[in-house]
């Protein structure tokens, strides 16, 4: 434990305080589509603002290949932070250039810049300590303290996230603070009955995840472009659908595994399989030891779990008292499968007790099929971040803050 929390930093009237936000939201021609990560931020903002900090914000967006690239700018994140704070918010043209040491020096307490992109510049991801180390250098020349709160980035020893840490005076925020509040409560005691819920696209991205909470979870369910791999494991023919051939050994593990120690695995019993990967493909419900039968034959593509499934795994969901769902029930982009996603969301928004949803893309999908964040215990900010955590791994982004798990 032991995280340095914001208070550590002593009093921030009038100190420039450099925050590592993970504002990496999903853009479509200029607009942002999913603002979650930026409300997530504000808290900590908020917080900075009122102890009359000088704050500067930086985070990366996208994969820009350390150079930059104005698709991924941070100036549409700037201006709808201005709006969710209701007060004006500059923007850096650049990182650590002229722009931003110009931004910076302008500051007046409780003032709020914007950087440009951090990843416009190859030093941030480096994997050469001291190329990394050097643009960390620079970054911190712009402050007086770092404030950490990019949960999303916590796993990678990036300079922002990492380097900077040590070379200021820094502490976590309130995301990660409450982030690590609600993992914590994941692995150690969880009420019971104990849920977790799997889906997504591939089961080699969340074999971690399946190994660390099998011993701890009373149920398992599994849906997602992973269910074919389990249904493949037990024998059944899954025709075109996503398989990991080279996980049926480690799928076929985990079977075993989880009879051992009795938790319940539940796979699905029926699929929606389409006649290919489209919006307006052909559609059919099939039982799910029979997908080659449907009409579709071989060429046939499980895209969602079928509606009885969705019955049960819900029902599952609502009888338990905390569930962890990572990974959407089917291709929820496209309306005709988004069923089982939705059906498994709903039964979450009626959990008595701790609902988390975890992963970018089922954070997309819950508010992309009309929820409320607030209908959940938690909607976590970080994929990869949340995952390894759930996994048992060192993240480097915590242990600088003084966190050990
Ligand atoms: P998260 O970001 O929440 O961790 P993942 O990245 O693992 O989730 O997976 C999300 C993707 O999984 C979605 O884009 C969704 O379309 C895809 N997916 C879900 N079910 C299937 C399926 N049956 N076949 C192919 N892809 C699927
Ligand atoms: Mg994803």
């Amino acid at each position: 434990m032991a995280l340095r929390t914001l208070d550590s930093l002593g009093s921030l009237q009038g100190k420039r305080v450099i925050v590592r936000c993970d504002l990496n939201v999903p853009l479509r021609d200029g607009e942002i589509t999913d603002d979650g990560r930026v409300r997530a931020s504000l808290p900590t903002l908020r917080a900075l603002i009122g102890a009359g900090a000088r704050v500067i914000v930086c985070s990366h967006l996208g994969r820009p290949d350390g150079a930059p690239d104005p698709q991924y700018s941070l100036e549409p994140v700037a201006k709808r932070l201005a709006e969710l704070l209701e007060s004006p918010v500059a923007f850096a043209t650049d990182t650590v250039g002229a722009s931003a040491q110009e931004a910076v020096s302008a500051l007046q307490d409780g003032d709020v810049v914007v950087l440009e992109n951090l990843r416009f510049n190859a030093g941030e991801t480096a994997k050469d300590d001291a190329t990394r180390r050097a643009f960390a250098t620079e970054l911190a020349a712009l402050g007086d303290a770092m404030v950490s709160d990019g949960f999303g980035v916590v796993h990678r020893k990036q300079a922002s996230v990492y380097d900077l840490a040590e070379l200021l005076p820094s502490a976590a925020g309130l995301l990660i603070a409450t982030e690590l509040d609600v993992l914590d409560r994941l692995t150690e005691n969880p009420q019971r009955p104990y849920t977790v819920v799997l889906g997504g696209s591939k089961v080699s991205d969340k074999l971690g995840v399946i190994s660390h909470l099998l011993p701890r979870v009373d149920r398992l369910l599994i849906g997602g472009g992973m269910l074919f791999t389990f249904l493949a494991a037990q024998g059944h023919a899954v025709a075109s659908s996503l398989l990991e051939k080279d996980q049926l050994e480690t799928v076929r593990g985990y079977i075993a595994d989880a009879e051992k120690r009795g938790v319940e695995l539940v796979l699905p019993t029926d699929v929606v399989v389409a006649s290919g990967f489209a919006a307006d493909a052909a559609h059919e419900i099939v039982a799910a030891d029979a997908i080659e039968e449907s009409s579709f034959g071989a060429s046939g593509i499980g895209l969602d779990i079928g509606p009885d499934t969705a019955v049960a795994f819900a029902d599952a969901v609502r009888g338990s008292r905390t569930v962890f769902w990572n990974g959407p029930m089917g291709v929820f982009e496209f309306a005709a499968f988004a069923a089982g996603t939705k059906a498994v969301a709903e039964a979450l928004t009626e959990v008595d007790g701790l609902s988390v949803v975890g992963g970018g893309d089922s954070a997309a999908a819950v508010r992309q099929l009309g929820f409320d964040d607030d209908q959940f215990g938690h909607i976590s900010t970080g994929g990869g971040a949340s995952l390894e955590f759930l996994e048992g791994k060192k993240l480097p982004g915590l242990e600088v803050l003084g966190w050990q798990s």
